[in-house]
């Protein structure tokens, strides 16, 4: 088991957060990386995380990044740091319910379809700011507005890329400046892969989602 932790932070600027992308990786290679220092783990599928996070240290902070169920958000409401994808009002009103039984408050990023690919989750800029003109979001209060979260088209295409990261950096500072400009913590860009993240980062990511560089393939 290798981890190339310090090629990929070679890349990344100090201000950039390192999510690695844990899924489908065994427990002792999660080990192995806690030991090199990594804290952000990043998993997509509820039953994983939960037994990742009932067998690892404490102080690791568990990113969700998958698609997310509302039947499911009970589970990983006791503890996870933040969720990367949320695409609904109604994911939200169920994150917020589950959070408020659990006496705590939970940090979300709002995830936008910036890809080609139709098969992709998120939300659009139109749907976001209609909904945020209807609603205050001090209306939930129980979420923490973190950011915005996308994935752009899998291709090598640099032009395409920009194009798209660069549509996602739009979409935060629209959002921030007509519904969050009083939510401090409403600061990240979440984006870049494996693939991508190099430019995603020049492209103004605060967060990026790093899985198969770091681990090997899956
Ligand atoms: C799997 C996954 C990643 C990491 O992908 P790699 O190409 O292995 O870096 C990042 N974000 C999301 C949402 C993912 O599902």
């Amino acid at each position: 088991m290798k981890i190339a932790l310090n090629e990929i932070n070679k890349s990344i600027p100090d201000k950039v957060t390192l999510v690695a992308v844990s899924k489908t990786k065994p427990i002792p290679l999660l080990e192995l990386a806690y030991n090199l220092g990594i804290r952000n783990f990043g998993e997509n599928r509820v039953q994983e995380i939960v037994e990742k996070q009932e067998g690892l240290p404490k102080d690791i902070k568990w990113h969700f990044i998958g698609h997310l169920q509302r039947n499911k958000v009970k589970y990983i409401a006791p503890f996870v740091h933040l969720i990367h994808s949320v695409d609904s009002v109604r994911l939200l009103n169920e994150i917020n319910k589950c959070a408020k039984k659990n006496n705590r408050k939970i940090s979300c990023l709002l995830q936008f379809h910036i890809a080609e690919e139709e098969n992709k989750f998120g939300l659009s800029l139109e749907e976001s700011i209609t909904q945020f003109g209807q609603n205050e979001p001090n209306k939930w209060e129980n979420i923490i507005f973190c950011g915005v979260m996308g994935m752009a088209t899998f291709t090598n295409d640099s032009n395409q890329l920009k194009k798209e990261f660069s549509t996602l950096k739009s979409i935060f500072e629209t959002l921030k400046k007509n519904h969050f400009v009083e939510h401090s913590n409403f600061k990240e860009i979440s984006m870049g892969m494996s693939q991508d993240y190099i430019i995603a980062i020049e492209e103004g990511s605060t967060m990026v989602r790093v899985g198969s560089a770091l681990f090997g393939k899956r």
